[in-house]
């Protein structure tokens, strides 16, 4: 079935303003291959203390025409009747490749100033899943956990070995220099100076200092596609001053990233957290179990569980009907969607 009348509306701060790549004239000549099942595709950027005080009129529309750009790469893929797999990696590798998101280029530094990333990918029509953990040589882990997940019969692969099952199947390494960005090399620094000597602070306190002196960020996506399947999936450099090999959320399966035939969500937040209250997992069993429909379910989740446990960040994901699901307990987060109608929604801030 063509899509004959194809809205696009993109929501900013700023004023509305339409995408001239994806007009209703271009919509039209893309005929998917199936017409049982919508299409939508849901991508976030990090949660976090994002306020529009802190932000430039330009640097907000940069991260505006990323996530654009990032949605319609992933959202191409569906239209052509692509698998929902495809078009959450295309979407992933955009923001991968952008130096303004936790993720790959963009990735914060570590303690020791390297960048050490993560990620997952599951898909719901079998509930495989692929993950990577520590890796600092690839330039787009989401690829890399794909691949675990496809072409080998792990789910979780970290650090050297990850990186050489990379070289075995051809995914691109680089040199540790690529993930070097300015201003997360300064973040690093501004953290390292503000954090406390370990000798003053009380055993419990010194426990978190590490993390709680931390900023965070990644990437996330989640599709369904025109044969009803649903990919989520999410990347992440982590947290600034992470030490001690520490890996969060993102690559753990039914926290950062989860996927069933039902729902899938993709995470960022402080992953403690969302380790603990195994969030992924946690909204789609709800989807399941009860009568949450996944906004309901996400909220739960997000603002009570969450809330209580002393856990920051949100959630994107969808429903096996193309529902569009964002909840997150911060100031802001980076998020877009394009719906079942096509109508295509890009906020960073609380309403907008
Ligand atoms: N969840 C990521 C982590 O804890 C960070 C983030 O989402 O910003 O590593």
């Amino acid at each position: 079935m063509l899509k004959t009348h194809l809205t696009v509306l993109i929501t900013t701060l700023i004023g509305c303003f339409s995408n001239p790549a994806m007009t209703n004239e271009n919509m039209q000549n893309k005929e998917p291959k199936k017409d049982s099942s919508s299409i939508a595709l849901v991508i976030h950027g990090g949660a976090g203390t994002i306020l529009k005080k802190n932000m430039t009129d330009e640097l907000e529309q940069t991260y505006r025409a990323k996530l654009e750009e990032s949605l319609m790469a992933g959202y191409q893929i569906l239209e052509n009747g692509g698998s929902s797999t495809e078009a959450v990696k295309a979407a992933i590798v955009i923001m991968e490749n952008s130096p303004l998101f936790n993720a790959g280029k963009g990735s914060v530094f570590t303690h020791d100033g390297k960048n050490e990333l993560d990620a997952s990918i599951m898909a719901s029509h079998d509930l495989s899943a692929g993950a990577v953990a520590g890796v600092s040589h690839v330039k787009n882990p989401i690829l890399l956990a794909d691949k675990v997940r496809t072409e080998s019969k792990h789910v979780m692969m970290a650090r050297e070995g990850a990186e050489e099952f990379a070289k075995e199947h051809n995914v691109e390494l680089v040199d540790q220099k690529y993930f070097y960005t300015q201003r997360r090399w300064e973040q690093l620094q501004k953290v390292l100076k503000s954090t406390p000597q370990k000798s003053q602070l009380s055993e419990d306190e010194a426990k978190n200092s590490d993390v709680k002196n931390s900023k965070f960020g990644t990437v996330g996506a989640v599709a369904l596609d025109v044969n009803g399947n649903i990919t989520a999936g999410t990347s992440t450099g982590g947290m600034t001053n992470k030490r001690y090999g520490r890996i969060g959320d993102s690559p753990v399966i039914g926290a950062g990233t989860y996927a069933t035939p039902l729902c899938g969500v993709s995470a960022t937040g402080h992953g403690e957290y969302f380790i603990r209250a195994a969030v992924t997992h946690d909204i789609c069993a709800l989807v399941e179990y009860t009568d949450s429909n996944i906004q309901q379910a996400a909220d739960t989740v997000i603002h009570e569980k969450l809330v209580k446990l002393g856990g920051d960040g949100g959630v994107i994901g969808l429903d096996k009907e193309g529902n569009i699901m964002m909840s997150f307990n911060t100031e802001g987060m980076y998020r877009g969607s394009i719906d079942k109608d096509g109508k295509v929604t890009i906020k960073i801030y609380k309403d907008h």
